[in-house]
């Protein structure tokens, strides 16, 4: 998707996942863009209509990916569709397991580019974080992602995968008996919750912006959240944008998952700074888009993340200023508080628990919940704003010169 005045990217769009043995991979696909590669087979209506259907509930509800499995697919077929298509999962590079539980695993595309999910277990809920593209081209100066060189979209394959390989990696999918799955050689199953399930929300809040990548995006969460498939409710996945104003009305209706938006700051002059992209779409632009988003309200509220940089954002004027700002739009919000994640070479420190605490309370104390998010998996590099490849290792001198590249990119 072309964003009006920015560079696209990524230069072809890609809607399926590359192969290089000429096979089509399923993975990511909706029933049907499946039932239309089956026609495009020479399957009749009839049958395509009916295999695509078949294909889908063992692909993303089972989790199959051998066509042998698919035990009500007749005999005959099955070598049939191995020979045309293949259920792919994203390679994995290298997993880790930090010392609080959260897992990060390293993923690789067929082209060879690498990103990152993670895992983060609770008592209550498990949360899949997963990327939108390789890299980002937004250049926050307190995130790692930013710094990366390469970025490409992620097709909707590569997106689901995400999902796909952490249900694979957490043995939840259904058994013969259809019952939810359970992991014996993991020791996180304290933590399943009422559907025996761990993995119960999805945040899309690792490399990337989502709504630079918005029709992939899309399809991959409207897979993820097909009845027949995953059915992962839209009230548990929340989407997380740095603020690209054009596509978020959009995005509340075509998509409808919870938003969260990386405000960060409250004047125009720390935004810019941070948030390069606040030069392009401001405060006032944003908060208003946030007011105008579809599906909000107060069961529903936004989610305003703001990252704690010691003496840059975290003042008492600045709660105060964060607090009149939400009450003028009448948003129907939340306050994440995110403790700075240092990563090497990072221009900013984070703010003292003391301040931290002082700004959460004091924008409590007007009636807006402001939660601190407690960091997880700092231990191995998987804490918001700290993926990146480990093959993306720079020097200070050359992070510099491409964040300016970037930012005269962007105007
Ligand atoms: N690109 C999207 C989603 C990915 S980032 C966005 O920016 O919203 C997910 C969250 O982590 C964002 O709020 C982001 O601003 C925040 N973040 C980035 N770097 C961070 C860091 N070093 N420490 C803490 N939070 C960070
Ligand atoms: Fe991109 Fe989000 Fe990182 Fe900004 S914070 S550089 S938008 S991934």
């Amino acid at each position: 998707m072309q964003i009006p005045g920015h560079i696209d990217p990524v230069v072809t769009p890609r809607a399926i996942t590359p192969r290089t043995d000429g096979r089509i991979d399923l993975m990511g696909l909706s029933h049907l863009q499946i039932r239309q590669l089956f026609l495009e087979s020479q399957l009749d209506e009839k049958a395509a209509k009916l295999r695509s259907k078949q294909v889908f509930h063992w692909i993303y509800h089972r989790g199959v990916t051998d066509f042998e499995a698919m035990t009500d697919i007749a005999k005959t077929m099955r070598p049939w569709l191995a020979q045309r298509f293949v259920i792919g999962r994203p390679q994995v590079i290298e997993a880790q397991v930090s010392t609080d539980g959260t897992r990060k695993w390293l993923l690789r595309t067929d082209d060879t580019q690498d990103y990152e999910m993670v895992f983060i277990p609770d008592a209550d809920r498990g949360t899949l974080c997963i990327s939108s593209q390789v890299g980002c081209t937004l250049n926050c100066r307190f995130c790692h992602t930013g710094t990366m060189r390469l970025v490409r979209n992620l097709t909707p394959g590569e997106i689901v995968g995400q999902v796909m390989l952490a249900r694979d990696a957490l043995g939840e999918w259904p058994k013969g008996n259809m019952a939810g799955g359970s992991d014996d050689e993991d020791d996180d199953s304290g933590h399943y919750t009422a559907d025996g399930r761990m993995l119960t929300n999805i945040v899309l809040m690792g490399m990337g912006e989502p709504l630079y990548n918005f029709d992939n995006v899309r399809d991959a969460l409207k897979v993820v959240m097909h009845g027949d498939g995953l059915a992962l409710s839209k009230r548990r996945i929340t989407l997380s944008t740095s603020g690209v104003v054009p596509m978020m009305e959009k995005a509340g209706e075509e998509i409808g998952v919870n938003l969260a938006v990386s405000l960060h700051a409250v004047s125009k002059e720390i935004r810019d700074e941070i948030v390069p992209l606040n030069r392009k779409y401001g405060i006032e632009e944003l908060l208003q888009a946030c007011a105008d988003y579809p599906g909000a309200n107060n069961a529903r509220r936004i989610t305003f993340e703001y990252v704690m940089l010691k003496d840059k954002n975290d003042s008492d004027e600045d709660a105060r200023e964060l607090v009149r700002l939400i009450k003028q739009y009448k948003l129907p919000a939340k306050v994440n508080l995110i403790p700075f994640n240092p990563w090497p070479g990072a221009p900013y420190d984070c703010s003292s628990p003391e301040r931290i605490r002082a700004f959460s309370n004091l924008i409590f104390e007007h009636g807006i919940s402001a939660p601190v998010r407690t960091p997880r998996g700092r231990d191995i590099m998987a804490a918001c704003g700290q993926l990146k490849s480990a093959a993306e290792k720079k020097s200070r001198a050359e992070l510099d010169r491409l964040a300016e590249e970037k930012q005269a990119a962007l105007g």
